[in-house]
C-alpha cells in the first residue's frame, strides 16, 4: 500500500481537465453518522469529519440556518459595518465560554484564530507599556495549523523545515507524551504532571519579562490524541501567573463537546487568557475560527482609540453572515440535543471500546477521554505510517471513517454517535487490528 503524501491529499489535480486519479476515495453524500461514497456504500463516521462534525452531518436547524441566511444577507463588511447576526452569535458564544472569557472575535478558521491570538497576545503587552515581551513558547508535538504563526510555535519540525523564515523568539517545551508512552493511562492519571516544570526551564533561558505568551493544546489531537496527566495544566497556569505571562489554550479540536464539557478549560478546570477555536463552532460545515479573551485583554485595546488603530487585524470574512448563521444553527442544535454534554455521558461506554483494542496485534497503547480516542500501533522501521494507513484503507472498505497520524488511529466520531454505533465501530476496527500484518 503506497501512502499518499499531502500534496496528494490536499493539492488536487482539478485544473485543466485532468483527471481525478490520485485518490479514488470520495464522499459525495453525508448525514447525520454517514457518508455515501461514490460507490453508493455508507461510511460510519468515527471521526466527525475532519475532528469538525460534531452535531453530525446535514443537520436540519443547521442546513435551515445557512439557507435562510444566504437569501437574507449574504455578506457584511466586517469593518466598520456589523450584523445582527455576529453580535447574536458573540453573545450566545461568550454564555458558553469560561467564567470572565467574554469578548471574541472571529477569523475563518483555526490556523486564523491562532494567529489572531498570538498577535494579540503580543500587541496587549505593547498597549501595556510591556512591549519587551515578544518570546512566545509552544510546545513539542503541538498542532496549530499552517499559517507562520501555527507553524511556528507548533512542535512539529517536519511542518516547518521546508520555510526558513519563522516567527523569531519561539521556544518549545517538553511535550509530557515523550516521557513515556503508556503512563497516561487510566491507571497513573497523574503521572508526568511534574513536567510542566519544563516551562520553568525555558523561561530561565531568557528573562521571564520578555516572554509574551505560551499556548498548548490542552489536548493534542493531530499529533495523536496526547492527553495530560493531571494537574499538569494547573502546574502551566501557575507558573505563567507567576511571571505575568498569558496562556493561550487552542482548543479547535477540544472546544464545542468533544470532552463532555463546552471547552477543555471547564473539563480541567483551567482558565486560560485567550482560547482558539474553530471546527465545532459551525460542527464543521462552513469555515469559521474565533478567539476568546479575557475582560481584561479586551478592555486594554480600549483604553484609547489609537491602541485600535495600531493593532490593525481582520479578516474579509471575519464574522460572515453565513457563517454566523451555521454556528447559530449548531449551537441550537448542540443545546436541543444536549450534545455538548453527551462525551461525558458516553465517556465510560467509549473508554471500554476504545480500551478494548488493548492486547490486539501491534497495538502499543490506546487512550481516551471524552468521545476522543487513540490506538498507537508500533512503528515498522523505515515505514512508520504504512500500518495505520493499511488500517485506514481496510476499515474504509469495512464502511468506517478513521483518521491516522503516523502511527497513531485516532478516533473522534460526532457526538450524536449511539452505543451500537459505538459497538459498530468497534467491532469494525477489532477485524481491521486483527488481520494488520
Ligand atoms: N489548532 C488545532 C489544535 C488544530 O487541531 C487545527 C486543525 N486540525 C488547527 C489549529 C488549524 O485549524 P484549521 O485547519 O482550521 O486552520
Amino acid at each position: 500500500t503506497r501512502v499518499p503524501n499531502n500534496l496528494e491529499a490536499f493539492w488536487m489535480p482539478y485544473t485543466a481537465n485532468r483527471q481525478f486519479k490520485s485518490n479514488p476515495r470520495m464522499f459525495v453524500a453525508a448525514k447525520d453518522m454517514h457518508y455515501t461514497t461514490s460507490d453508493g456504500r455508507q461510511v460510519l463516521d468515527g471521526t466527525a469529519g475532519l475532528w469538525c462534525c460534531n452535531a453530525g452531518h446535514s443537520r436540519p436547524k443547521i442546513v435551515e440556518a445557512i439557507q435562510s441566511q444566504v437569501a437574507e444577507l449574504d455578506y457584511a463588511p466586517a469593518f466598520q459595518m456589523g450584523h445582527p447576526k455576529a453580535f447574536e452569535l458573540a453573545s450566545r458564544l461568550v454564555q458558553l465560554t469560561p467564567q470572565g472569557m467574554d469578548h471574541v472575535f472571529f477569523t475563518n478558521s483555526g490556523s486564523e484564530a491562532v494567529d489572531t491570538a498570538l498577535k494579540t497576545a503580543l500587541a496587549y503587552h505593547r498597549v501595556r507599556g510591556e512591549g519587551s515581551r515578544f518570546r512566545l513558547i509552544g510546545r513539542e508535538r503541538g498542532y496549530h495549523g499552517v499559517g507562520f504563526g501555527g507553524i511556528s510555535v507548533g512542535g512539529i519540525v517536519a511542518n516547518r523545515k521546508m520555510f526558513g523564515t519563522m516567527l523569531t523568539g519561539v521556544d518549545h517545551i517538553r511535550h509530557t507524551h515523550d516521557l513515556s508512552r503508556n503512563a497516561f493511562s487510566r491507571e497513573q492519571p497523574e503521572f508526568g504532571a511534574e513536567y510542566a516544570e519544563d516551562l520553568e526551564r525555558v523561561i530561565q533561558l531568557h528573562d521571564a519579562s520578555t516572554i509574551a505568551a505560551v499556548i498548548v493544546e490542552p489536548v493534542a489531537g493531530s499529533t495523536g490524541v496526547l492527553i495530560p496527566p493531571k494537574g499538569y495544566l494547573e502546574r502551566i497556569r501557575a507558573i505563567c501567573d507567576k511571571y505575568g505571562i498569558l496562556l493561550i489554550f487552542d482548543e479547535v479540536i477540544t472546544g464545542f463537546g468533544r470532552l463532555g464539557t463546552p471547552f477543555a478549560a471547564d473539563y480541567f478546570g483551567v482558565t486560560p487568557d485567550l482560547m482558539t477555536v474553530a471546527k465545532g463552532i459551525t460542527s464543521g460545515v462552513i469555515p469559521m475560527g474565533a478567539v476568546f479573551v479575557k475582560k481584561e485583554i479586551y478592555d486594554a485595546f480600549m483604553q484609547g482609540p489609537e491602541h485600535l488603530i495600531e493593532f490593525f487585524h481582520g479578516y474579509t470574512y471575519s464574522a460572515n453572515p453565513v457563517a454566523c448563521a451555521a454556528a447559530l444553527g449548531t449551537l441550537d442544535t448542540y443545546h436541543e440535543e444536549g450534545l455538548l454534554t453527551r462525551a461525558a455521558d458516553l465517556a465510560a461506554y467509549w473508554a471500554d471500546a476504545v480500551h478494548s483494542f488493548k492486547g490486539l496485534p501491534h497495538v502499543i497503547d490506546t487512550r481516551n477521554l471524552g468521545l476522543i480516542g487513540a490506538i498507537e500501533l508500533e512503528s515498522i522501521a523505515g515505514q512508520p505510517t504504512k500500518r495505520a494507513f493499511t488500517a485506514f484503507l481496510n476499515a474504509y472498505e469495512k464502511g468506517l471513517l478513521i483518521r491516522t497520524t503516523g502511527d497513531i488511529i485516532a478516533l473522534s466520531p460526532p457526538l450524536i454517535v449511539s452505543k451500537a454505533q459505538i459497538d459498530e465501530l468497534a467491532g469494525i476496527l477489532t477485524d481491521v487490528l486483527k488481520t494488520l500484518d
